[in-house]
C-alpha cells in the first residue's frame, strides 16, 4: 500500500507547475486563474463543518484587493471539479485587522475558532478563515494539498524578508518560490525542516508519550527534529534515547507527510525497542507509557482512562492504525 496517498496533505493531488513559475505574472491575468485567500495561516473555506471546500476567487476579486502584493503560484489541481482551473495562487490577507478578532491559534492539536472575512461583495454566505489542523480529515485531497502549500510558503515569506547573509531586504521572484537579495545577490529558497516521527514497539506494545504543554490526555508517538549530519535512522535512535532512554534496533521508513506548522516534513518510521524500562527526559516528556494493541483500540474508541484518541489525519494516527492492522511491511 502506498501510504503517502492516505495521509492528509499527501502527494500527487496538485501539479505544482514548477516549469511555469517564471511566467507567474502572465498566468495571473488568465481567466481560468484563481486565488486562494489566506489569513494568518488559515485558508478561506465554505460549506458544512464536516465537508469544507476552499474558496477560490478570481484574481481581481474585491477580497484579493485587500491582500499584500505577493502572489505565490501553488499549481493546478490534477482533476475532478478543479479541472477548469488553469492555475491557483495564494494571497496573504494577514495584514487585515478584523474589528472582532477570534481567539487565534491554540497551538498543537487545538483548532482555533473561525474568522469571518471582510465584508465585500461576491463571497459565499458561510465563507470563513478556518484553522487547517481542524480540517485535517475533512478537506479533500486537492484542497488539503493547496492549503498546506499556501500555509507553508506564506509563513516562509513572512519570516524571510531579510537576507541571512547581509541583512538587506529581499525580493520575491519565480512565482513566490525564491527570494533574491538585491544587495549581495544571494538567492534564498523556501526551507522545510525534517522531523522524524517513530512508532517504537516492543512485542505487543507501542510506546506513546506526551509533552508538557499538550492538551489534556493527548498522547502520541515520539518525534523530534533532525540535526545536520544525521541520517533518518540516526535521528530516530538519538531522539528515542534522549527522550525515553531506550535503545532501538533497525529503523524502517514508512511514509511522510508535509506538516506546515510552520515548516515541517514528518518522516514516519518504525523501530523495535530492546527493552521496556523508561528513563524520561523531564524537559521534553511529561509522561510515556506502553500500550498494548487492546489498550490502543480502547483509546481509538475513546474508552481509555488515560489516553484520548489521536487526531484524525495526522501521520501519527496512520502509523498507529497500520500497526494495529499489522500492516507495516
Ligand atoms: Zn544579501
Amino acid at each position: 500500500m502506498d501510504w503517502t496517498e492516505q495521509v492528509s496533505f499527501g502527494g500527487g493531488a496538485v501539479d505544482r507547475m514548477a516549469a511555469h513559475r517564471g511566467e507567474a505574472e502572465a498566468l495571473l491575468t488568465r481567466p481560468g486563474t484563481r486565488v486562494l485567500p489566506m489569513w494568518r495561516g488559515r485558508p478561506l473555506v465554505e460549506g458544512a463543518d464536516g465537508a469544507p471546500r476552499l474558496v477560490l476567487l478570481p484574481a481581481d476579486h474585491a477580497l484579493i484587493d485587500e491582500a499584500s502584493a505577493l502572489r505565490v503560484l501553488l499549481g493546478r489541481p490534477r482533476g475532478g471539479a478543479g479541472s477548469a482551473t488553469e492555475a491557483v495562487f495564494a494571497a496573504d490577507l494577514s495584514g487585515w485587522h478584523p474589528e472582532s478578532l477570534v481567539a487565534g491559534d491554540g497551538g498543537p492539536g487545538r483548532a482555533g475558532e473561525d474568522q469571518r472575512p471582510p465584508d465585500v461583495p461576491g463571497l459565499p454566505d458561510d465563507a470563513r478563515f478556518s484553522d487547517l489542523r481542524g480540517m485535517l480529515a475533512s478537506l479533500g485531497r486537492e484542497d488539503g494539498s493547496l492549503a498546506a502549500t499556501a500555509r507553508g510558503i506564506l509563513e516562509w515569506h513572512r519570516t524571510h524578508g531579510f537576507c541571512a547573509t547581509c541583512g538587506a531586504p529581499t525580493l520575491a521572484a519565480e512565482g513566490g518560490w525564491l527570494r533574491r537579495c538585491p544587495s549581495c545577490g544571494r538567492q534564498h529558497f523556501p526551507r522545510t525542516d525534517p522531523v522524524v516521527i517513530m512508532l517504537v514497539t516492543h512485542g505487543n506494545s507501542v510506546l506513546l508519550g506526551r509533552s508538557p504543554h499538550w492538551p489534556e490526555r493527548m498522547y502520541s508517538v515520539l518525534a523530534g527534529f533532525m540535526e545536520p549530519g544525521e541520517t533518518v535512522a540516526d535521528a530516530v535512535r538519538r531522539e528515542v534515547e534522549e527522550e525515553v532512554g531506550l535503545r532501538v534496533g533497525r529503523v524502517r521508513m514508512l511514509a511522510s507527510q508535509p506538516w506546515p506548522f510552520p515548516a515541517s516534513l514528518m518522516i514516519g518510521c518504525a523501530t523495535e525497542a530492546a527493552g521496556r524500562a523508561l528513563a524520561l527526559d523531564p524537559v521534553e516528556i511529561e509522561d510515556a507509557l506502553w500500550l498494548s494493541r487492546e489498550d490502543l483500540l480502547d483509546a481509538f474508541a475513546g474508552r481509555h482512562e488515560k489516553v484520548a484518541p489521536p487526531r484524525k489525519g495526522a501521520i501519527a494516527q496512520h502509523l498507529l492504525h497500520m500497526w494495529l492492522a499489522d500492516g507495516l511491511d
